[in-house]
């Protein structure tokens, strides 16, 4: 928890970038580095294969952090459509990195530091910046090797460093995404190869990830596949200690004798990560075939602590046996696709291919909902929609058997207004409902626009001419406190988009008397009353979160600290912290009338959190941040700016999803009667 981050010294006093690697990997000696590489097809499963090797080495004892490199081009993957590459997952410092760091962070039950995900593209730009700068590399050729080569090895080894102040992490275990053979992916195999020898003996190892088809007509696993991959690697100079074949089911004996031969790998270094019902239980499987007591003989590691899998055990036990079901709609924009080889559609005589869900563009949400649901005994069924599935006529019908309407993030108007009647419908029918950062936005202009009768209500960001109307409900956020670098923070329409946005883990002062946070406080009280007495966003004070979270708070300045600890006294607001990633927000002019009591008898909303204002020298506040709104008399219709699925952990639900599931369970309950 009180990880305490450290830049890497001062560049300025080495002349390349390469003498800097040196400088960290002697500093590092009692770091071991675990390399993954994945082969044959994607989509393998190799950051869930990670994650469960890195979670039975903590429960070995050892200090694990991981990291993910991506060989795509982009930047980071912020700008990148869900549909393509599964959910953008943001960390404390607001990274915009993979999805399967979301994978890392609940299984390990950690918050992964700075540089725990990279790109092709950032590290070209690193290096094309210094270029652009004259430092490092005046009068050179830049090169792939060693210039890019090295800035990888760089990034790898900075992750590392911002352990330093507590000796560095045990193991870091590194995966390179995509597939052995990716054009892309050779400059970060060659840089693995090159930090391999410059590491000591036994302080690294190399795993590839590879998969093993079951051909039906005769019966039998394939390894050719697997050989050619493993030839490749090798061919790139990474030659695998241990392969993990992911297939249907444990392979015999026989093909493993095979694959060792074929692959020049010891046949009891060979394993199997077999499908499994939940990604939970994969671990498990691990234990079971005691591949981390192979990983820690070849990496010299002597814990003498036993591998200990029972607090997820209990996890997918409970998941095996729940008794309760709750139906859970959520409506999102990167649900359904067709894709070019799915089949069409005879049977419904329609002659048109069905879209197939695709389930990893909200996997955290998807993840969350059933972290809440085991905590509650309940299976959560969750059904998801494209938002355009819907309109008027409808509405009623294809959500009368939920229990509960999601609607997660997301971005861009397309089919927005039939989202909204949606939300109208559930307000009306008091179906609990969750919105969560673009839902929270929808939720407001429904009740804007429903309610509060403006019908043009909208956000800046599906109609730029509201603002002129001064029907613009929400709006782009032109200045912001930043409390990582204690700096105003400018935005309007010509900022670029990428890593533009308000990101990553910020302060939220909960208002008593919410449902916001009476959920929170129970979660928290709950928790610390266990004997393990941690909860993964215990209550810390705003100025302890400067030392904790130091990533994510550098710069909050002294005097508005104190005026603000006195404040949170006086009014006994609690402090939570969140992930972040929005650009719009609840526009202040429109918070009066949201909250206001109605003549009529009418709902309101309340607000239930906000951010906790603070300026730099001179400057008058920015303006009100909302964080998180409900309606005052539905007995659950809550919407956060933050994106609180980040924060879910398998045995440490996250106290929103929990307080929804707990009203999905009670309005499924008060339809039966
Ligand atoms: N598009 C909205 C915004 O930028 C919501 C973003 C989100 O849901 N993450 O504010």
């Amino acid at each position: 928890m009180s990880r305490k981050t450290k830049e890497v010294p001062h560049l300025e006093k080495f002349k390349s970038i390469d003498e800097i690697n040196t400088d960290i990997i002697s500093k590092m000696e009692k770091t071991k580095f675990i390399f993954i590489t994945g082969g044959v097809i994607s989509s393998l499963g190799k950051g869930v294969a990670g994650a469960s090797l890195g979670a039975l080495l903590k429960s070995k004892g050892y200090n694990v952090s991981m990291q993910k490199l991506d060989p795509y081009l982009n930047t980071d993957a912020g700008t990148m459509n869900p549909q393509q590459h599964g959910e953008v997952f943001v960390t404390d410092e607001g990274s915009e990195t993979d999805m399967d760091l979301g994978h890392y962070e609940r299984f390990l039950d950690v918050h992964l530091p700075p540089h725990s995900c990279f790109t092709s593209g950032y590290i070209y730009s690193e290096v094309l910046n210094k270029e652009r700068e004259g430092r490092f590399y005046e009068g050179q050729t830049i090169q792939i090797v060693p210039h890019i080569t090295d800035m990888i090895k760089h990034y790898i080894l900075r992750q590392t460093y911002s352990y330093a102040d507590f000796g560095g992490p045990d193991v870091v275990i590194v995966e390179i995404g995509g597939t052995v053979g990716d054009i892309e992916g050779q400059p970060f195999c060659e840089a693995v190869q090159e930090l391999r020898i410059q590491l000591r003996p036994y302080q690294s190892l190399s795993i590839h990830l590879t998969f093993l088809p079951y051909l039906k007509s005769s019966g039998e696993i394939k390894t050719k596949p697997t050989q050619h991959s493993v030839k490749e690697l090798r061919a790139l100079g990474l030659r695998p200690e241990i392969i993990i074949c992911r297939c249907q089911e444990e392979i015999s004996l026989e093909s493993k004798a095979k694959l060792s031969k074929t692959c020049g790998v010891f046949q009891d270094c060979i394993f199997t990560s077999p499908d499994v019902p939940n990604i939970y239980m994969l671990p498990e499987h691990f234990k079971n075939q005691a591949v981390v007591e192979k990983v820690c003989e070849l990496l010299q590691m002597k814990s003498s602590k036993e591998v200990d899998i029972a607090p997820l055990a209990k996890f997918t036990n409970s998941l095996a046996t729940l008794k309760k079901q709750v139906n859970i709609a959520v409506i999102g924009k990167y649900v359904k696709q067709v894709r070019q080889d799915t089949k069409v559609d005879k049977q419904e005589g329609s002659g048109e291919k069905k879209p197939v869900i695709y389930l990893e563009s909200y996997k955290s949400v998807h993840e969350a909902l059933c972290h809440a649901g085991v905590k509650n005994d309940a299976q959560v069924e969750v059904n998801y929609f494209e938002y355009d599935e819907f309109n008027q006529r409808n509405i009623k019908d294809k959500l009368s058997k939920f229990d509960g309407v999601l609607v997660p993030g997301g971005f861009g108007d397309r089919g927005m207004d039939d989202l909204i009647h949606c939300i109208k419908h559930v307000r009306e029918s008091q179906i609990p409902f969750f919105g969560i950062c673009l839902g929270l936005q929808l939720a407001v202009i429904e009740f804007t626009r429903n309610v509060l009768k403006i019908k043009g209500a909208n956000s800046e960001e599906f109609d730029p001419d509201c603002r002129q109307r001064k029907e613009n409900v929400i709006y782009l956020m032109g200045r912001w406190y930043e409390y990582r670098t204690g700096q105003m923070v400018y935005r309007d329409e010509q900022t670029q988009k990428g890593g533009t946005m308000r990101l990553g883990l910020k302060p939220c002062l909960l208002n008593p008397g919410t449902k916001a946070y009476d959920i929170y406080r129970n979660t928290f009280d709950e928790a610390n009353s266990k004997e393990n007495k941690v909860y993964h966003y215990p209550e810390v004070p705003l100025r302890q979160s400067v030392e904790i979270y130091r990533d994510a708070f550098s710069n909050l300045d002294e005097a508005s600290l104190t005026k603000m600890e006195k404040e949170i006294k006086n009014k006994n607001l609690m402090t939570i912290y969140e992930r972040h990633r929005h650009r719009y927000e609840i526009n202040p002019d429109y918070h009066e009338s949201l909250t206001k009591p109605s003549a009529k008898g009418n709902d309101y909303f309340i607000i239930s959190g906000d951010a906790p204002s603070f300026s730099t020298g001179g400057e008058t506040l920015p303006p009100h941040i909302v964080e998180i709104m409900e309606l005052k008399h539905h007995p659950w219709h809550v919407g956060c700016q933050f994106h609180p699925e980040f924060l879910s952990r398998p045995l440490r639900p996250h106290p929103l999803f929990l307080g929804f599931i707990k009203a999905a369970i009670k309005f499924q309950k008060s339809r039966k009667n």
